[in-house]
């Protein structure tokens, strides 16, 4: 199995590494791909990988079986699956709710098992997707331990406005980063900016993004 495209986008991380001093890491997308396409990426040594649906997702996990693979869940959460969320997945990108935060933490906590969470920002306003306003965060943060020993706050992320509109997107991906600043001059633990899609991954980039979520340009078209 060929993937051209990761080989070129690692490239270009590199190169941005090099040139920006600051590290990017590439989450592969892989909802709605096959076990078969996941086994060639991780063939070629990849390891952090992204799933938007906790059945598809665990399904997955289970088939899969390889404790070095870290899984991101980065889709919508019903309170019903953090159980399912914490026992399977490494990261959870879209805590939108203290609530979930909540749950996750008890999980974690009854498992002993160490999860990283970001909080998912609503920068596009639509309301067809997740998150939270921005505006609204610090009333999500006052409810956030920081010293929780499973359950650790590493930054926010954030799906922008679905546009061909750059200085849309050049605005939304700076307003993120400027909560993400101020973020880490409050919380130890943050570190993280997780920005950044097929489309506009180097925009991202060059915005202050640490972490990019590549689906589509990656695996191609998904089933
Ligand atoms: C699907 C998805 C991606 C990847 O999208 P592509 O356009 O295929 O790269 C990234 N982040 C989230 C939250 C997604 O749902």
């Amino acid at each position: 199995m060929e993937f051209k495209n990761y080989n070129r986008i690692k490239e270009e991380i590199l190169l941005f590494q090099e040139h920006h001093k600051r590290k990017i890491s590439l989450i592969a997308v892989s909802k709605k791909q096959s076990i078969e396409k996941i086994h060639g990426l991780i063939n070629y040594g990849h390891l952090d990988f992204g799933e938007n649906y906790v059945q598809e997702g665990v399904d997955k996990i289970k088939s899969i079986s390889n404790p070095s693979i870290i899984w991101h869940f980065i889709g919508p959460i019903q309170s019903n699956k953090t159980k399912l969320i914490t026992e399977y997945f490494n990261w959870v990108h879209s805590v939108d709710r203290l609530k979930i935060y909540d749950r996750i933490k008890n999980e974690a906590n009854s498992l002993g098992k160490k999860i990283n969470f970001l909080i998912q920002i609503n920068i596009s306003k639509e309301n067809t997707k997740s998150g939270i306003n921005i505006n609204d965060l610090d009333a999500i943060l006052d409810g956030i331990d920081p010293n929780d020993d499973f359950v650790c706050f590493r930054g926010i992320m954030a799906i922008p406005s679905n546009t061909t509109n750059i200085n849309l997107l050049k605005t939304e991906f700076s307003l993120l980063n400027k909560a993400f600043i101020s973020l880490k001059e409050r919380f130890h633990t943050v570190d993280t900016l997780s920005m950044g899609m097929s489309n506009d991954y180097l925009l991202a980039m060059n915005h202050g993004s640490t972490m990019i979520r590549v689906g589509s340009k990656i695996f191609g078209e998904r089933i």
